[in-house]
């Protein structure tokens, strides 16, 4: 078992190894991978920093040089490298711009692949399968590059995407990882939990990033964390929008506005419809449900505070609830 685990790490190393040297070195990489990475605005610097590659579009290319490197058929297969149909074998990443998945000590877990076209058919992004190495649900993008800053800093961005991630190194931020297409998890929040309490959760600036980031707030709290959101402006992601920016400006954005749990959701919930009681209610039963997650007593009664505050309504009438809501819990 730790020697196929074994096995299937070291063909990921290879892989990673391999879909780099296509990248800088042949000349298919350079005309079609490379200058993509170059066009998104990404340095020399920044495509090594986290090991960007390229899989050639050809059904097997992959697949022979490691066959050829003696690489067995069978833990390419686990990886999901290789796809096994009959006695056909297909690169599963064909055509795409490789983003190696890494843990929090460097080893190359999986993959996320994006085709260069706007083929509206194609997924944009491919991700490795599940494996005994890979396991989706327990990393995050960037931890590795991330792990150091995100101590250093004490606190953690959390992104969507794997280009925000990269954007933001570049303009000079470091401490962020990404959640990669998948959900939140509570085993993700861990992860960052060992090197920070505090996390402020930037997702894109659309209606699927505003789920997002209401769905992930109550994670966070569960675990005794401290959470801010931070929007950015429709249309705009942490990639597109770092772009544009300075890493001054990019900073006083985010100081200017990040948001505790409570003006976020007193904001997106209710403030476009000021005057509606029903709206109100909803809103505030929503923030005292988030206010019942937090384990920690006191932070509970400072939060009932603000809450109380900004949606204008006594104490005492959130504490009823929150005894409420925390009696139906248990
Ligand atoms: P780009 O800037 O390259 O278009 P993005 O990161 O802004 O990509 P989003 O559409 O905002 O892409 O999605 C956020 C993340 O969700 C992606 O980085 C990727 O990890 C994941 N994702 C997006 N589309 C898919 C898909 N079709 N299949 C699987 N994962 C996806
Ligand atoms: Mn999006
Ligand atoms: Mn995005
Ligand atoms: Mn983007």
């Amino acid at each position: 078992q730790a020697n196929e685990r074994e096995s299937l790490y070291l063909v990921s190393e290879f892989a990673s190894t391999y879909f780099q040297r296509i990248l800088h070195k042949t000349d298919k990489g350079k005309a079609i991978g490379l200058s993509y990475f170059k066009e998104r605005g990404f340095t020399d610097e920044t495509i090594k920093k986290f090991a960007l590659g390229y899989s050639l579009d050809e059904w097997q290319a992959f697949t022979d040089e490691a066959l050829k490197q003696a690489y067995k058929l069978e833990f390419l297969e686990k990886t999901g490298l290789t796809i096994v149909k009959g006695d056909k074998r297909f690169d599963r990443f064909k055509g795409r711009v490789m983003f190696p998945i890494q843990s929090m000590s460097g080893r190359v877990l999986g993959f996320g692949g994006r085709i260069l076209t706007n083929d509206k058919k194609a997924a944009k992004y491919l991700n490795s399968p599940e494996s005994d190495i890979y396991h989706k649900s327990k990393v995050l993008y960037g931890i590795y590059q991330a792990k150091q800053s995100i101590a250093k800093e004490d606190n953690c961005y959390l992104v969507e995407g794997y280009t925000d991630v990269i954007q933001f190194h570049q303009t000079g931020i470091h401490n962020v990882v990404s959640s990669s297409g998948t959900a939140l998890t509570p085993d993700q929040i861990r992860l960052i939990n060992r090197l920070t309490k505090n996390i402020t959760v930037l997702f894109d600036g659309d209606a699927a990033g505003l789920r997002a980031s209401l769905r992930g707030i109550d994670l966070i709290l569960e675990q005794g964390m401290n959470v801010k959101i931070c929007t950015f402006p429709e249309g705009e992601d942490p990639d597109s929008f770092s772009k544009q920016n300075t890493l001054q400006e990019l900073n006083e954005y985010l100081k200017e506005h990040a948001q505790d749990f409570i003006q976020f959701k007193a904001s997106v919930l209710y403030e476009e419809s000021k005057n509606d009681p029903i709206k109100k209610a909803d809103t505030i039963r929503d923030i005292v449900n988030s206010i019942a997650k937090i384990p920690d007593r006191i932070k509970k009664e400072i939060y009932i505070q603000e809450c109380s505050r900004i949606m204008d309504i006594s104490e005492q009438v959130l504490f009823t609830t929150l005894a409420q809501i925390t009696n139906k819990d248990v």
